[in-house]
């Protein structure tokens, strides 16, 4: 049996990087969140993409 990881808990794991005066959400998965001005919205981005998915 190999070792998997269950198929109902997919790994998002966010991150948010900051481009000079904008901070955009990045996930694991490939995702990409739009350019924000505020941390605080890229955070709500990868907040609402994680809880979505
Ligand atoms: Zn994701």
């Amino acid at each position: 049996m190999l070792p998997q990881a269950p198929p109902n808990a997919p790994e998002h794991r966010t991150s948010t990087s900051e481009r000079g005066a904008f901070c955009i959400a990045h996930c694991t998965c490939g995702w990409k969140g739009p350019a924000r001005r505020s941390r605080e919205r890229a955070r709500q981005d990868a907040t609402v993409h994680s809880t979505e998915a």
